[in-house]
């Protein structure tokens, strides 16, 4: 029994897309005790494996956090082995709203210090103590109040293609900057009532401890993130006041949710919200990219990483040399292209 993907990734796509089943896409996540991560991890890789489930999921001692595809047939027999585990019983399962099942096209998962690359020190605040959770329909009912401050938990390339109406969106790299700036940004309204979201409610429950530790008095957080409002408005069929594209960690890289547009691309400025890696694998930036840039500089950041894509096999050991003497590590590059920038895969969701 393996316990690790063998195949490479082109072989792994063309398998996803000649399946002859339709998957659904899921997300949850857990902050509960878990003893022994390694084993716990690959008791979950064999069972999952055996199921055909693909995904990104974070395993630590303080819980878990997944993003999966589930064929929709074993979907039913997924959930009862979750149950099956004390840890995993009763989970709140969050469905994609915008599913071609192709989100994911091989299973990872890896153990890791945290469930979220949060950078904070647990020992330094009751992490325990978070905010108020609520529903979508209630989170609904304060946007457009001016009482209330509505914050957006998110980095800045996840905010820049959809965020709540009148939400504060901080231009943050990463969640511990974000963090940070949040509770320096509103030092004086620290006895205002604060709205918390992010992508699917993972980083408001540590982001909600945090601000509580730094005093502020009335913290609200969105149960199950942007991901469940959308599912849950269109139930309720209330109108979204969330704008434009959720940003989401898998193969679709974001799934629309009022169908506007509110961004631009990076190149030329032309409204669009699609995200892309650069096509150079030496730099692989996550940035906004419009049809027509993506054919002028076969879906390259720039001229230069253009030159390097077509550069020739005997050339390609100087391209890779001059990109590390020029922005040293990949991720150094990728933030000197633009601050705004990360790519999503060194995020834990
Ligand atoms: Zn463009
Ligand atoms: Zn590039």
């Amino acid at each position: 029994m393996q316990l690790y993907n063998k195949y490479n990734k082109e072989e792994l796509i063309q398998r996803l897309h000649a399946e002859d089943f339709e998957r659904t896409t899921i997300s949850f996540y857990r902050y509960v005790r878990i003893d022994d991560p390694q084993a716990f991890r690959d008791e979950l890789y064999k069972e999952w494996f055996e199921l055909s489930c693909f995904g990104r999921i974070y395993v630590a001692r303080e819980g878990i956090n997944a993003q999966m595809s589930v064929p929709s047939h074993y979907l039913d027999n997924f959930l009862q082995k979750l149950d099956g585990r004390p840890e995993l019983v009763n989970m709140p399962i969050k469905y994609a709203v915008e599913d071609d099942g192709k989100s994911f096209y091989k299973l990872t998962i890896k153990v890791r210090p945290k469930i979220v690359a949060d950078g904070l020190d647990d020992q330094a605040f009751d992490v325990t103590n978070v905010g108020k959770h609520l529903t979508a329909e209630e989170f609904h009912s304060h946007i457009g109040d001016p009482e209330v401050l509505v914050v957006d938990m998110r980095n800045h390339y996840e905010s820049e293609i959809g965020h709540f109406e009148g939400a504060i969106c901080p231009e943050a790299d990463t969640f511990r900057e974000e963090i940070e700036m949040v509770v320096d940004q509103l030092q004086e309204e620290k006895d205002r009532k604060i709205l918390l979201y992010c992508t699917g409610g993972v980083r408001c429950e540590k982001a909600s401890a945090y601000l509580k530790h730094h005093g502020f008095q009335d913290v609200n957080q969105l149960h199950g993130g942007i991901i469940e409002y959308a599912r849950q408005i269109k139930q309720l069929n209330l109108e979204s006041k969330f704008i434009g594209k959720n940003f989401v960690f898998d193969d679709r890289l974001g799934e629309s949710i009022s169908g506007d547009v509110i961004s631009h691309c990076h190149q030329c400025g032309r409204k669009c919200d699609t995200h892309t890696n650069c096509a150079n694998n030496l730099c692989h930036i996550l940035f906004i990219q419009c049809p027509e840039c993506a054919a002028q500089y076969d879906g390259c950041c720039g001229d230069e990483c253009k030159t390097a894509l077509h550069a020739p096999e005997e050339e390609r050991d100087l391209y890779v040399k001059a990109f590390q003497r020029k922005f040293g590590n990949r991720k150094a590059f990728r933030k000197g292209f633009s601050q705004k920038i990360e790519h999503f895969d060194l995020r834990y969701e």
